[in-house]
């Protein structure tokens, strides 16, 4: 019976549309293109969002995420290029006739109106039969766990179950796709984390596809199925977040999502999908995998993420890859300690280390000398 249960995720279906062929997709983004006079917000963008999905936009202020949720919404049009949703041009299609529902980070709810005639609102003015509204309003209070709260008014109630008042009138109408503007901006950090999964719960439980964008890259990596990193108009990476984070493909996007080390060098191919890596005179040459070719020579980033560094006090044996530095700097974080090591020409490499017993690695100090370590799968080599 245990082992049963046990088995059970392994045997769950992979969810992973973008990589089946004879899938759909909900929303194609076709060669589109956004200017505001001479401005560019977005930059000849394809891009294909599925069914169930939900998909996170990240990127930094005015890269042109909010352009891009208004465009799906129908409040901007694109200067060039198409927006089908389920296979249909959007572009004559005005905004409250889209299956489509925008929630705003301010939540906007009527201050007037009990939580239950907040819900109703939009189903009053559709083409729902009456009678059959009040079901639905019970249906969507109860989704979202406010049944008790439905004759308060949004000031009798705190900010995370406005957040669920907001997210249950957007869904009331059961739109195809849901699009989410800084859901959770409003929330403090512990109140976020929770609602974070009230969100994926809910989104699962509608099968609504919803697009999310956020300045949060941790909210991003938890909720979504896939995430876009964008840059001035452009996608510069739409991929799982495992794989953003694991196989970056660009410095821009190694930096953007956590924390990491850039090591600049010059690549020279070992066979086998190695490369050695020059990065510092008299030092021994980085050892690493690159999935494509190089020619000798090539100038490359290597990119690691801290906790794939191991620190030491002796030299380690049998890694492929060690180094000699000096503890610069060192950040206890309680469960985590980042230690910032001064290595050859004055270069800094972070190595974190989780502090899973109680007495941390004391051994290491300020000053110290000490050895970083990784194997030669551990960090990704980056051509761009
Ligand atoms: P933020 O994270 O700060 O909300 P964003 O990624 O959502 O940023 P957008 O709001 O999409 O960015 O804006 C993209 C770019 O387009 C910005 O440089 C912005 O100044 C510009 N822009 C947006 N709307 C207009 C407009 N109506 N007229 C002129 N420029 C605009």
């Amino acid at each position: 019976m245990h082992e049963d249960i046990m088995a059970q995720p392994a045997n769950r279906p992979v969810f992973a549309p973008w990589n089946d062929p004879n899938e759909k997709p909900l929303i194609q983004f076709k060669n589109v293109t956004k200017k505001f006079g001479e401005f560019t917000a977005i930059d000849d963008m394809t891009l294909n969002i599925y069914r169930k999905e939900f998909f996170a936009l990240l990127g930094p202020s005015g890269c042109g995420k909010t352009t891009l949720m208004r465009m799906l919404a129908g409040f901007e049009t694109p200067t060039k290029g198409t927006i089908l949703l389920d296979g249909v041009d959007i572009a004559p299609i005005p905004p409250n006739k889209r299956a489509t529902n925008m929630m705003f980070q301010s939540y906007a709810l009527f201050p007037h109106l009990s939580v239950w005639e907040n819900i109703a609102f939009g189903l009053k003015r559709s083409d729902m039969p009456k009678e059959k509204i009040p079901a639905r309003v019970e249906e969507m209070l109860k989704l979202v766990r406010l049944e008790k709260f439905a004759k308060r008014k949004p000031h009798q109630i705190s900010g995370g179950q406005r957040q669920r008042v907001a997210l249950a009138r957007s869904l009331a109408k059961a739109p195809k796709l849901l699009l989410l503007d800084e859901p959770l901006g409003a929330l403090d950090k512990k109140l976020r984390q929770d609602t974070q999964f009230e969100l994926m719960d809910i989104q699962e439980k509608t099968g609504t596809t919803f697009v999310i964008v956020t300045h949060d890259q941790e909210e991003a990596m938890t909720v979504a199925s896939r995430v876009a990193v964008m840059d001035h108009g452009k996608m510069i990476q739409v991929d799982t977040p495992d794989r953003i984070y694991e196989t970056p493909n660009s410095v821009y996007v190694a930096d953007f999502i956590g924390d990491v080390n850039i090591v600049e060098g010059t690549a020279t191919p070992k066979g086998d999908g190695k490369v050695a890596i020059a990065w510092a005179e008299g030092q021994p040459e980085i050892s690493a995998s690159i999935a494509e070719g190089v020619a000798p020579g090539t100038k490359v980033h290597f990119a690691i993420r801290p906790e794939k560094v191991a620190i030491s006090s002796d030299r380690p044996e049998g890694k492929a890859n060690v180094i000699e530095g000096t503890v610069h700097d060192i950040a206890y974080l309680g469960n985590i300690s980042t230690y910032k090591v001064e290595v050859a020409g004055g270069r800094m490499i972070k190595a974190q280390v989780a502090n899973d017993r109680r007495i941390a690695r004391r051994d290491i100090s300020w000053d110290d000398k000490v050895w970083l370590s990784f194997t030669d799968t551990a960090g990704v080599v980056l051509l761009n």
